[in-house]
């Protein structure tokens, strides 16, 4: 039976900011993302008596908590702590997963018998010495105003489970003596991937918990969410989950990159949608370059009184800004709609641009300039310089969001 730690910072950006900046401890404060969303993407645990988690709109936590300080996101800060909960990690283990910006997955199976426990615990695969440990280091190493989180089972999915039962600051166990009672006391959406839509559908089913999912006849469950769904399903609430901890160093293959932006309200300017396509075409563009890779199927997906999304692959790869918003600009003038909300853009089908041919007639000057421009921009700070069709357009981020989806991020991660 394998040994799993997970360990969760507690209202880990709002944490960071109390960590950082000593007058904002005891104090309740809510994280806002870096782009000027209204949003709150973290808050801290004083606010979060009055109601304000993350997701309020900042207008909701101010009428909730009016004297709740809201904090713009330092994401390169929450990296600082990050490193540090890695180095403290692997000092356990070789096998840490980051499984986001505040959350590791360490497998100890290997390890647990250099630990000096009861025999009783080492059986139940835990070590309390570790965990005690652990925390421990933590309180020395990154300091009291952070704290952790932490559960012990022998699989990820329900060491999570674990971490989320005693929360803040806590500990839990769930072994094969308690699985069942917790898995049918909690809701279906306290596990790991099973979110509200999937809890609505579960309902309309007549399933409320994870024993009614597990009594539930497959058959059945498959002719609602297909084959591979229901397994996976089947598989949650019975608590089974298979899937390795994958180390953080080993390199993780990037199949294509997207950015999405959500305005803060419908859009019924064209030329302001096309400037907020064109940034996320640029941002994209310099991901690429970043990553040494180039892509060739590009797409373009914008959601407001409709939704339309196509995607094409054009003939040689690129990692350019202006190819990759060629493709879109002439997706966007074949659709109609009224007002826009969301618009995503997608580049898929890379390679390396090691593996790429150069192009007979392409004016290698152009990928030049926009090495020189991305130069530029890592020293002086994003949009220092930036495409004239961006002119007033508003200023968007690159900067990471907290969670670990490209590769780029998890190389800046890796040379910590
Ligand atoms: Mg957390």
């Amino acid at each position: 039976m394998r040994s799993i730690l997970h360990v969760d910072f507690d209202s880990f950006f709002a944490s960071c900011e109390q960590h950082f900046n000593p007058n904002l401890r005891g104090k309740p404060i809510g994280v806002t993302a870096e782009n000027g969303r209204t949003c709150i993407i973290a808050a801290s645990r004083e606010a979060k008596r009055f109601g304000v988690k993350t997701g309020t709109r900042s207008w909701e936590a101010k009428k909730l908590c009016p004297q709740v300080i809201l904090v713009k996101a330092d994401f390169e800060r929450y990296l600082e702590i990050t490193k540090k909960l890695l180095e403290i990690s692997t000092s356990y283990s070789p096998y840490v997963e980051l499984f986001s910006l505040d959350e590791v997955f360490i497998d100890l199976t290997p390890v647990l018998h250099l630990y000096k426990d009861t025999p009783c615990q080492a059986q139940q695969g835990v070590s309390l010495t570790i965990v005690r440990d652990f925390k421990k280091r933590l309180r020395e190493e990154v300091g009291p105003t952070i704290t952790a989180s932490m559960g012990v089972s022998y699989n990820k999915l329900l060491a999570k489970l674990a971490t989320s039962l005693n929360k803040p600051d806590g500990f839990a166990i769930i072994d094969n003596s308690n699985k069942d009672r917790i898995l049918s006391e909690i809701n279906l959406t306290d596990i790991m991937g099973i979110g509200e839509r999937y809890k609505r559908r579960l309902n309309l089913l007549g399933i409320f918990n994870f024993r009614q999912l597990r009594e539930y006849p497959l058959y059945l469950l498959k002719k609602e969410f297909g084959n591979v769904a229901s397994q996976n399903l089947k598989m949650i609430s019975m608590g089974i989950d298979e899937s390795p901890v994958v180390s953080y160093t080993e390199e993780t293959e990037v199949k294509s990159i997207s950015r999405n932006y959500c305005l803060p309200e419908n859009t019924y300017d064209k030329e302001q949608v096309l400037k907020i396509i064109y940034e996320l075409c640029e941002e994209i563009a310099i991901k690429l370059r970043r990553l040494k890779m180039k892509g060739k199927t590009i797409g373009l997906f914008l959601h407001g009184n409709e939704s339309e999304g196509e995607r094409k692959t054009i003939p040689r790869y690129t990692n350019q800004s202006s190819d990759i918003f060629e493709v879109c600009l002439r997706f966007f003038k074949k659709w109609n709609l009224e007002y826009v909300r969301q618009v995503s853009v997608w580049v898929g089908n890379l390679i390396d641009e090691q593996c790429d041919t150069i192009p007979m007639f392409e004016n290698p000057k152009k990928e030049t300039i926009a090495r020189l421009v991305d130069a530029i921009n890592d020293r002086f700070g994003h949009h220092t310089i930036r495409n004239g069709r961006l002119l007033y357009a508003p200023k968007l981020h690159t900067k990471p969001n907290g969670y670990l989806a490209d590769k780029w991020y998890r190389s800046e991660i890796k040379n910590l």
